[in-house]
């Protein structure tokens, strides 16, 4: 069958904006200028503006935010760095790409977000960075971490690549401590048409930092100071980001929108008991950059609504403590419980924010088939 509800449609919102688009990436095809630049100046800008931070450097990837970060901190061999076990593997992977050991912690099961109690007891003499992720679009628990990492001089770096514009206690997340990374893979909030990303620090020196290393250690041309890297974001990317940058404010209801209906439409369905919806965090506003459920029968589920044309994912589907790369640190399955389970039970639904009602009841009512088939 064809699919009547994909997981993502990205068609629908660029023929919302294809005009404003087209404008934007011809000013940057007359300019003939494709790197960094002005246009990618004007993205700083607006986007510190958005974020409440007082800088912004945008880089080549969510991922090399994480990096770059980590390497503007100094974290390197030798050093420990604690993140939880479930979120998308490029939290850990930096980690190991600047030298330092994963030193991983189990999660809340109700937010699938780092848990604070169990991260307290996961510090070492040797952890130098913690990188609390705010998973799906909502704010881990930042309270408690923040009084963690502070007693003892640790620095934060928030994977805030799924949750820009979610505000934890009224503040942007990736703001609420030393250093934020941000994420405009083209199926994040804020999309770009290819790979991009973001570092907000709280020190503007550290921010210097982040921007020699984006560009080889190099402050003055051709005299590298330190090692870095090319994280350098490209000025179409740019161009297009401040675009939809302007959207996301409605784009974001629009999902938070489609968030409510869900709840009433499985509310209806009696659904309540079959299926887990996402827990509210205290504190958090949630920005949906994933709907997930969780659901005991996953797979079968999954395989069902498969059949009848509707999109979903698994995000995702093996923890980190249990990634083959990650064999050396000796981790086995036990070792973090809720993280496991999680990878078991979580499916996320389609949440774009141009949805149709009607799309979500087919949804909803493919679910109801398959607990009722059960
Ligand atoms: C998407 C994502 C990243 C990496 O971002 P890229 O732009 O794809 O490199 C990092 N962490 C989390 C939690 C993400 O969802």
């Amino acid at each position: 069958m064809t699919q009547q509800v994909p997981l993502f449609d990205l068609t629908a919102q660029y023929a919302s904006i294809r005009d404003e688009v087209s404008a934007a990436i011809s000013r940057v095809c007359d300019s003939q200028q494709f790197i960094l630049g002005p246009e990618v100046e004007a993205l700083e800008r607006a986007l510190a503006a958005f974020l409440e931070s007082p800088d912004a450097v945008a880089v080549s990837s969510g991922t090399d935010a994480l990096l770059a970060a980590l390497l503007a901190l100094g974290i390197g061999p030798g050093d420990d760095v604690i993140t939880p076990a479930f979120s998308f593997f490029a939290t850990a992977g930096s980690i190991a790409r600047a030298g330092a050991r994963p030193v991983f912690v189990d999660i809340d099961p109700a937010t699938f977000n780092v848990d604070p109690v169990r991260l307290d007891r996961a510090l070492t003499p040797r952890t130098r960075a913690i990188i609390p992720v705010h998973l799906f679009g909502q704010s881990a628990e930042m309270a408690p971490i923040v009084e963690i990492a502070e007693a003892r001089g640790i620095p934060i770096v928030e994977d805030a690549a799924q949750a820009i514009g979610t505000r934890y206690r009224d503040r942007p997340v990736g703001t609420l401590a030393d250093m934020g990374c941000f994420s405009f893979f083209p199926t994040k909030n804020l999309g770009a048409f290819g790979d991009g990303g973001l570092v907000v620090c709280r020190d503007p020196r550290v921010a210097s930092k982040v921007r020699s290393i984006r560009n080889h250690g190099s402050e003055t041309k051709y005299r590298h100071d330190m090692v870095g890297g090319n994280f350098r974001m490209d000025a179409l990317q740019a161009a297009i980001l401040r675009v939809k940058l302007a959207h996301l404010p409605v784009w974001t209801a629009a999902r938070q929108r489609n968030a409510a209906r869900y709840e009433t439409l499985f509310e209806r369905a009696g659904l309540i008991g079959h299926v887990e919806l996402p827990a509210r965090a205290a504190d958090s506003t949630h920005i949906y950059n994933q709907f997930v459920i969780r659901v005991r029968q996953r797979d079968a589920l999954r395989q069902h609504m498969q059949k009848q044309g509707i999109g979903t994912e698994v995000y995702y589907p093996t923890p980190l403590h249990l990634q083959p790369c990650f064999k050396n640190l000796g981790h086995v399955t036990g070792d973090f419980p809720m993280a496991e389970r999680a990878s078991s039970e979580v499916l996320a639904l389609p949440i774009y924010g141009e949805l149709a009602e009607s799309q979500q009841a087919l949804v909803v009512e493919a679910i109801q088939s398959f607990f009722q088939r059960a």
